[in-house]
């Protein structure tokens, strides 16, 4: 009996030197990045291209957000809220933290998830009212996708400027150590007024999902998608990139999971233009999210 002889394995298209060289595309791979990227919006930025979600006249976008990616027509998995008394807790202050005293709320969700909401209660010191901002942020929560759900511990509300803090407009950040998402609130009721606070919920909640050395922007797989896609989809990552390249890869995870989320299970609402470019833009990226988050 013959047996045909195995093909030789075809030469990696991109050249992943995982260290300070970062990643490189083959002459291949550019010349097949430049094909797929025909008739997008480009934008350059540092030497980055970046793929507008928005067609002109629009400005191209910073972040990757779009007010009906998530929205209050969707459903919530909340349940409920539970006073857990009052304690002490670390808020977010100037260059650190400080020791404030909070209230302590556990909301539950239809999927036995429960995460604990903190409200500074020296900004907020009608328990009443702090536990309507921990209903109204565990309602928001319970829109999010539950894959991204599953690395959330606790959710904490500040205001940033009463507390000396500069996040420069910021109206969340993630915390992966402890697990943490801090709100800051000052600037996240913007993001509300906005219809957007849901697209900030799913960029942070997205950084708990993929900073850890097993799934996300630190890994070989992503790296290589990020090389072959050969493109960004979010001014702002690439901006940062190119002055912090381990945090602008941090920043990369996050908003082209966002922008994945919307093309792929939002289609119809954040509009063909913003579909199409997404998936023409970041397919490598697109089927490393598949992996961690199939449905919506
Ligand atoms: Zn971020």
């Amino acid at each position: 009996m013959n047996f045909a002889k195995a093909p030789a394995p075809s030469l990696p298209l991109v050249l992943c030197l995982v260290g300070l060289l970062g990643c490189v595309q083959s002459a291949e791979e550019i010349a097949r990045t430049d094909q797929r990227l025909a008739g997008l919006r480009i934008d350059t930025i540092d030497g980055l291209r970046i793929v507008c979600l928005q067609a002109q006249p629009a400005g191209c976008p910073s972040t990757t957000g779009h007010p009906s990616i998530i929205n209050e027509t969707d459903r919530t998995t909340y349940v409920a809220t539970e006073d857990k008394g009052a304690s002490a807790s670390l808020f977010r202050a100037g260059n650190g933290t400080t020791n404030q005293r909070a209230y302590v709320f556990a909301s539950s969700y239809t999927n036995n998830r429960n995460i604990e909401v903190i409200v500074n209660a020296a900004e907020n010191p009608d328990l009443n009212q702090a536990r309507q901002k921990a209903v109204a942020l565990s309602t928001e929560l319970g829109r999010m996708p539950a894959c991204v759900l599953t690395q959330v511990k606790e959710v904490k509300i500040q205001n940033s400027a009463g507390l000396g803090l500069d996040t420069g407009g910021v109206a969340a950040a993630a915390v992966s150590a402890t697990s943490s998402i801090y709100i800051f609130e000052d600037f996240f009721n913007r993001s509300r007024q906005s219809r957007m606070a849901e697209e900030v919920l799913l960029h942070e909640l997205a950084h708990l999902l993929f900073d850890n050395p097993t799934s996300g922007y630190a890994t070989f797989a992503y790296k290589n998608a990020v090389v072959t896609d050969g493109v960004y989809v979010s001014r702002y990552a690439a901006g940062v990139r190119a002055v912090s390249p381990l945090q602008g890869d941090r920043e990369d995870v996050a908003e082209s999971f966002v922008a994945y989320f919307g093309a792929k299970f939002r289609s119809e609402r954040v509009g063909a233009f913003f579909a199409n470019s997404v998936r023409s833009a970041i397919p490598s990226r697109i089927a490393y999210f598949e992996r961690f988050c199939p449905t919506a």
